[in-house]
């Protein structure tokens, strides 16, 4: 799965990207992550990143197109993953479906988390209170200063990707002022309407449950459900196979079992639930 949040800055894709990380196996791609580090090492890129980054300027396009094109080559990147901050203006978005159209990828969605701007000051003066208290070193770009710099490039370069997104059919808004979990379960409703991911766990357990113990027959819903519970395995099985690549043979063994057991601790906690669902459907009537 290959997505884009899209958002102002503050309005949380950094928060929902590491969700949505854990929920999917893929990777978070942060082009501000990837730039502090370019500074923070002092390479080439982060020696021309760091005056604009401190200003909230924006780092020229090809030197962000060219770091997103070389993560994306990356093994980890394989099974998916999402831009965040990234990207922030039409030519790289360009650029962008010019590099995907040359690698055979193709893009799932754009979530775009629409906030209320005067919320986002708010937030952004409680995130650097809560991390100057936990004894974190502040972003020099989190200031109430750079961030009204930020926001007025983000009115002006970014939102134009709205539309342009919008006009590929491929753009969904979701409102970024509701709790964090509950934002995270409408991009999940989402991504599953648009056919971007499948219904996991639970879908295994239905089409386990129902031939079992209510004895009802295999519905379309059921045989759907069977083969997604398949799909799930076997990608399960190709991780496993790329997480333990290059482990001595012991070390190998342990970790297949310990995913092994893993996946049938969930499919029978899947199929208990459904199946407890349904005798309490029938205990109704
Ligand atoms: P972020 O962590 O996404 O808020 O990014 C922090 C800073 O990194 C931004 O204010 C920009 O200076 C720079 N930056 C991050 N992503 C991009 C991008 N796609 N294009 C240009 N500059 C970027």
């Amino acid at each position: 799965m290959r997505i884009i949040l899209l958002g102002p800055p503050g309005s949380g894709k950094g928060t929902q990207a590491q969700l949505l990380v854990q929920r999917y196996d893929i990777v978070q791609l942060s082009t501000g992550e990837m730039l502090r580090a370019a500074v923070a090492a002092g390479t080439p890129v982060g020696l021309k990143a760091k005056e604009i980054m401190a200003s909230g300027g924006l780092v020229p396009d090809d030197v962000v197109v060219g770091i997103i094109s070389d993560r994306i080559d990356q093994p980890d990147a394989r099974n998916g993953f999402i831009l965040d901050g990234f990207p922030r203006t039409v030519p790289q978005a360009e650029a962008l479906d010019d590099l995907l159209k040359h690698k055979h990828l193709k893009l799932d969605a754009v979530i775009e988390l629409r906030v209320n701007e005067s919320a986002l000051l708010n937030r952004v003066e409680t995130r650097v209170a809560q991390m100057r208290e936990r004894g974190e070193e502040v972003r020099v770009d989190d200031t109430p200063e750079v961030l009204s710099k930020r926001l007025a490039s983000y009115r002006s370069q970014t939102e134009p990707l709205i539309h342009y997104y919008s006009e590929r059919r491929k753009l969904s808004t979701i409102d970024g002022m509701m709790a964090i979990d509950e934002v995270t379960r409408a991009i999940h409703r989402q991504l599953l309407a648009l056919g971007a991911v499948e219904p996991k766990t639970h879908a295994r357990s239905a089409a386990k449950a129902a031939p079992a113990k209510t004895g009802a027959k295999k519905t379309k819903a059921a045989k759907t459900a069977k083969k997604a519970a398949k799909s799930t395995k076997k990608a399960a099985r190709k991780a496993t196979k790329q997480a333990v690549k290059g482990a001595k043979k012991p070390a190998k063994r342990a970790a297949k079992k310990v995913v092994k057991k893993t996946v049938k601790k969930a499919v029978k906690k899947g199929a208990k639930k459904t199946a407890k669902k349904v005798t309490k459907k029938r205990a109704k009537r």
